[in-house]
């Protein structure tokens, strides 16, 4: 059988030398780390749902943070068959997929 008070004394010797957080109960420590995550997930969910799409065709939804991204990237873009730059959209996602731009996929058959 424990001793509380024994154990009250120990913790009110180990606080006064050490702080008060030395003598924490773990499992408040660990709501804490429960709420923090709790808060975050809650934080990612709100950020998905104001999430701005930008559409490149009728099912094709791109997050419009990826599509400025690739924006930022275009200019260093340069389509290997035609040499012109990658300026669309479209034509990233091709040259990611085929290897070309939109035009020259469409035009090498
Ligand atoms: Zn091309």
């Amino acid at each position: 059988m424990k001793d509380w008070n024994l154990i009250a004394k120990f913790e009110k010797e180990i606080e006064k030398q050490y702080g008060p957080e030395s003598v924490l109960n773990p499992s408040s420590l660990w709501n804490e780390e429960k709420e923090r995550l709790y808060l975050e997930q809650k934080q990612e969910q709100k950020q998905r749902k104001q999430e701005v799409y930008e559409y490149i065709s009728d099912n094709i939804k791109i997050p419009k943070r990826i599509v400025e991204r690739t924006e930022q990237n275009k200019k260093n873009k340069v389509c290997p068959k035609c040499n012109s730059y990658i300026y669309k959209l479209n034509d990233d996602i091709n040259l990611l997929k085929n290897g070309c731009c939109y035009r020259c996929f469409l035009t090498k058959g």
